[in-house]
């Protein structure tokens, strides 16, 4: 028997907030878990959406990572320069007849779904513009020159296999509907860009939280349409506040600047992430110090549970 190959694996911050606990500890396992397998792990800043990017925070998620103790092997990855590779795909997708364009907006898309939806939920997209226009130009000329891309999505379940959370499904046709891979300014959506980056970098192994979950069969259904291997998938559970809520990246009272200005020692949030991962860690230790009792088996089922008070080092 051959050794399987030592993975690729990756952190991927958003320039968009400070990076707070909640991304510490998927980072931290997400690290842990290439490092322990002697794999390779890279760093890319997912800064495509412009307009939530804010400045300094590439500097600061950067900064926060190296306080964490982590590195990364080969230069910082920066999707926003590697738009040609996203422009590539959406050629090879176009050209391929896997995309239509659509100039729905998002009123029309509301009132064209029948069926009631969840509040706060998106209902699926109803097909409006599948098989509508002979071609691109003729979508922008009906629409005074916008138009999105969107994936042919075929019907029934997508399957894969999460590593942490054994086999999934989601139906991507009936909860998603053809999803966009290009907004109507052209902007490469969020769901190709990571499928392209991560085919680019050989990354074959991905840990993240699992509100990310729902994004899988989607990206999936994108590497199958270009014809990429996909990488194998982890997701966590996420960290809530007390409220049992997700922790957002507003909770700067959270955030490892905050931390750090309040002078909690790095070695505690990793002790904290490791314990909360089922990991033995008696006292705070270094990040790499972690990477040979690092098992993801003993991660705990469901989302842990943060205390802010715990982490405030403020006078009284
Ligand atoms: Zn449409």
């Amino acid at each position: 028997m051959t050794e399987p190959a030592p993975p690729t694996g990756r952190l991927a911050p958003s320039p968009t907030g400070l990076l707070h606990l909640g991304h510490a500890r998927s980072f931290l396992l997400a690290w842990w878990q290439v490092r322990a397998a002697g794999g390779r792990c890279l760093l890319r800043l997912e800064d495509l959406d412009r307009s939530r990017v804010r400045p300094g925070m590439a500097q600061a998620c950067l900064r926060d990572l190296e306080w964490l103790g982590l590195d990364w092997d080969g230069p910082v990855v920066v999707q926003s320069e590697g738009l040609a590779h996203l422009r590539g795909a959406l050629d090879a997708l176009l050209a391929a007849g896997a995309l239509y364009p659509c100039v729905c907006t998002r009123r029309e898309i509301r009132e064209a779904a029948s069926a009631p939806h969840d509040e706060g939920g998106a209902a699926p997209y109803p097909g409006t513009c599948r098989d509508r226009f002979a071609s691109l130009d003729q979508a922008r000329a009906h629409s005074g020159g916008r138009a999105a891309l969107r994936l042919r999505v075929a019907p029934g379940p997508v399957p894969f296999t999460d590593g942490v959370l054994g086999p999934q499904a989601m139906d991507v046709a009936a909860e998603v509907g053809d999803f966009p891979v290009a907004g109507p300014d052209g902007l490469v959506a969020y769901q190709l860009a990571v499928v392209v980056d991560d085919a680019r970098s050989g990354i074959d192994t991905v840990l993240r939280a699992d509100d990310l979950l729902g994004s899988t069969a989607r990206q999936l259904l994108l590497q199958r349409a270009l014809g990429l291997p996909s990488p194998r998938w982890f997701h966590v559970p996420l960290v809530c506040g007390p409220d049992g809520a997700r922790l957002a990246k507003r909770a700067d009272d959270l955030s490892l600047a905050a931390l750090r200005a309040g002078g909690v020692d790095p070695r505690e949030v990793v002790a904290w992430a490791a314990r909360s991962a089922g990991l033995p860690c008696p006292e705070p230790l270094a990040a790499a110090e972690l990477i040979g009792v690092f098992d993801l088996s003993a991660l705990p089922a469901g989302p842990v549970s943060i205390d802010p008070a715990a982490w405030d080092r403020s006078p009284a």
